[in-house]
């Protein structure tokens, strides 16, 4: 008697558990929550949309969409911000362009030299765009596209043809501001001194308050020192006066609480910053640095283990003669 009681009771549990799935599932369908996968483009605000990437690292298994890249549309024209990591990507996105709008492509921007935001840019030569980026970035891309093609074909193999690289026809200068009409609204593009890379380029749209910081700023994903820890704690400063009311970053989720985000960053580049200081300080070595320095933030970043003793590297030559 008991026995079936308890049967009863189990089935009634089990079968509520399914009917709350359900319309747990129909109200994900049906307030969209579901749609938004990484490998599609969401309109983050009346007309900028943006492709999520996926938060790993550079694999064959997710074809290197690993950054936030996307498009602004105006009245009279098109901008590209960011174009992915190969010219198969590159297109995925100017496809995605041309389901929304058949303006022309006026610009492609580029938010700093790093192969998962530029290798996609051949994709939009046949729009004859003006490719605009950092005054810095031609010559970094120069340097560097030897080793970027070459890792791109060893990760992700055949699949990468077509893909070269585009070199920026227009560049932003540190200071001086570059404005880009699209219509009915303002693009402001800023160059800034070194800090993620030293060519990083932000984009604020004025009609809804979005700032494109790319690279400046990381989300949820360890943020990487390629350029200098003191320039980028410097840019950080001078950042957070924004009064942006959202922020893209170049990985990780759209942020408007991202003065918060700010503050995660600066928090790691500090502990960075007084770790190395103090074992500089005390004669000690490299070796040494990786295995002590910012430990504490391991569990606060995805692919901590992955680039974290890079960082510690990168800035341990930055700040042992200073
Ligand atoms: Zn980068």
């Amino acid at each position: 008697m008991i026995k079936h009681r308890l049967r009863g009771e189990l089935n009634r549990w089990h079968s509520l558990r399914l009917r709350t799935l359900v319309v747990m599932l129909l109200l994900c369908l049906d307030t969209g929550i579901l749609k938004a996968q990484p490998s599609e483009f969401m309109e983050i605000a009346p007309g900028i949309y943006l492709r999520p990437g996926i938060q790993q690292n550079f694999a064959s298994h997710n074809r290197g969409h690993i950054a936030n890249i996307g498009f602004i549309v105006g009245k009279q024209a098109v901008a590209v911000i960011d174009t992915g990591s190969s010219y198969q990507e590159g297109l995925t996105l100017r496809r995605a362009i041309r389901e929304i709008t058949a303006l022309p492509i006026q610009y492609v921007i580029l938010t700093h030299m790093h192969p998962d935001h530029t290798l996609g840019a051949a994709a939009f030569d046949q729009d004859a765009p003006v490719y605009i980026g950092h005054a810095q970035l031609k010559d970094a891309l120069i340097r560097r596209q030897t080793h970027y093609l070459d890792r791109l074909k060893e990760v992700l193999g055949s699949t990468t043809e077509g893909t070269r690289l585009v070199l920026p026809s227009a560049g932003v200068e540190v200071g001086r501001a570059v404005r880009l009409e699209l219509g009915d609204r303002i693009l402001e593009l800023q160059a800034y001194p070194t800090a993620h890379t030293n060519n990083d380029l932000s984009v604020y749209d004025r009609n809804s308050g979005t700032l494109w910081l790319s690279d400046l700023l990381f989300v949820e994903r360890i943020p990487v020192v390629d350029g200098s820890l003191l320039g980028w704690l410097g840019v950080i400063d001078y950042l957070d006066q924004s009064e942006a009311k959202r922020v893209v970053p170049g990985h990780g989720p759209v942020v408007t609480e991202w003065k918060a985000s700010l503050a995660d960053q600066r928090r790691y580049l500090d502990a960075l910053l007084s770790g190395i200081r103090g074992i500089v300080r005390q004669n000690g070595t490299i070796e040494q640095a990786i295995e002590q320095v910012g430990q504490e933030e391991k569990d606060n970043w995805l692919l901590f283990d992955e680039y974290h003793g890079r960082n510690v590297t990168a800035s341990f030559v930055e700040l042992e003669w200073e």
